[in-house]
């Protein structure tokens, strides 16, 4: 039997990839809505055969509580909503996907965290790439010390935005390169290490201060690992870019691009290619969690994964204030 998943909030991600993937996965399938637009509903609704008792708005989402269709609630709202939506899923007793970045603050984080746990339900963070073999390439490497130790990292993740007035610009609404893109950035030295940064140096900037006016268009930050690894990474909203190169003591690894819906890949020193096929990175993640909230065995990236991150991101822009060097 397939478990039923409720989309919060029906913008790019969940129109253009969640609502797709779902009609391709075999643990789950798109049961119900939750949208504060009336006229998606009806679109929605016919084109997903989405029954009317499965659609909700913000206001009667609680509501949901009582509907046995919906066993997960995924919430694909601008960052700073995620906090309350993934604690009004959990108080509803229904399981939790949430989008990346998980929230503006390690303390929102960690109330998701609680909430969920005081509710008896799972909290799995939408990290995509971590269900891609690609990526999972580089983690292996590393544990497996293939070309003996992480000695240097360089980790990007950017594309030319040429939207105005989006939420990424508005800080209110957990805007900013930072927690979009960079946390790919920050994700590609996290995993490639298989470590926790322990000190981070962050400069932020912008080339368009009419459009980023609250948030940075780009930052560049440079992690210290407590083997000694370090990592330069970048992330923008003004420049195309997408790679991961990993240098060890004995050799080196690219991937590029590293965090791309589909065509991640890359190679080794050795010759080995990287390069999984894999059919839709959204519909595995979807199921892979799924499978693991049926087996009630460990999630892959759940709000644990999250907060690692933001509590980075946190970091960083302290650093970015203070222009100093800053320890985690
Ligand atoms: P979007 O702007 O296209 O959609 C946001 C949705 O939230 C819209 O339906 C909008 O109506 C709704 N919303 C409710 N209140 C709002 C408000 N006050 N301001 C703005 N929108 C409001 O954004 P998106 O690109 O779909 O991103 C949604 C989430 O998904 C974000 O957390 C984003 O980081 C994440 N995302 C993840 C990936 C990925 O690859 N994992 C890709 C894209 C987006």
């Amino acid at each position: 039997d397939k478990l039923g998943i409720a989309l919060v909030g029906l913008g790019y991600y969940s129109t253009d990839l969640l609502a797709p993937a779902l009609q391709q996965t075999e643990k789950c399938y798109l049961a119900g809505i939750v949208t504060g637009t009336p006229a998606k509903a009806e679109a929605w609704k016919a084109k997903y055969q989405i029954p009317d008792k499965n659609i909700y708005n913000y206001q009667n989402f609680d509501q949901i509580a009582n509907n046995p269709d919906i066993d997960v609630v995924y919430v694909v709202l601008p960052p700073s909503m995620h906090r309350e939506f993934v604690v009004r899923a959990a108080k509803a007793g229904k399981h939790v996907f949430c989008e990346k970045p998980m929230a503006p603050s390690v303390a929102d984080c960690q109330a998701m965290i609680d909430a969920c746990k005081k509710n008896k339900v799972k909290l799995a963070i939408g990290y995509r790439c971590q269900h891609d073999p690609n990526i999972q390439a580089v983690m292996k490497v590393a544990k497996a010390q293939k070309f003996g130790k992480v000695k240097m990292i360089n980790s990007a993740a950017g594309y030319f935005d040429a939207r105005t007035n989006h939420w990424k610009q508005n800080k209110a609404l957990g805007g900013g390169v930072m927690g979009d893109m960079g946390v790919y950035a920050l994700q590609g030295a996290r995993l490639a290490t298989g470590e926790e940064p322990v000190r981070v140096m962050a400069q932020a900037s912008t080339t368009r201060p009419d459009i980023y006016k609250e948030v940075e268009e780009t930052m560049m930050f440079m992690l210290e690992f407590p083997s000694g690894a370090r990592a330069a990474c970048q992330t923008s909203f003004g420049i195309n870019m997408n790679y991961l190169q990993v240098n060890y003591e004995k050799g080196w690894l690219k991937l590029e691009p590293q965090s791309a819906y589909n065509g991640n890949k890359g190679s080794m020193s050795d010759g080995t290619v990287i390069n999984f096929p894999i059919k839709s990175q959204q519909a595995k993640q979807m199921d892979e969690d799924c499978a693991a909230l049926m087996n009630n065995t460990e999630l892959i990236a759940p709000g644990e994964e999250g907060l690692r991150d933001i509590r980075v991101v946190e970091a960083i822009y302290k650093s970015v204030a203070s222009g100093k060097t800053v320890t985690i």
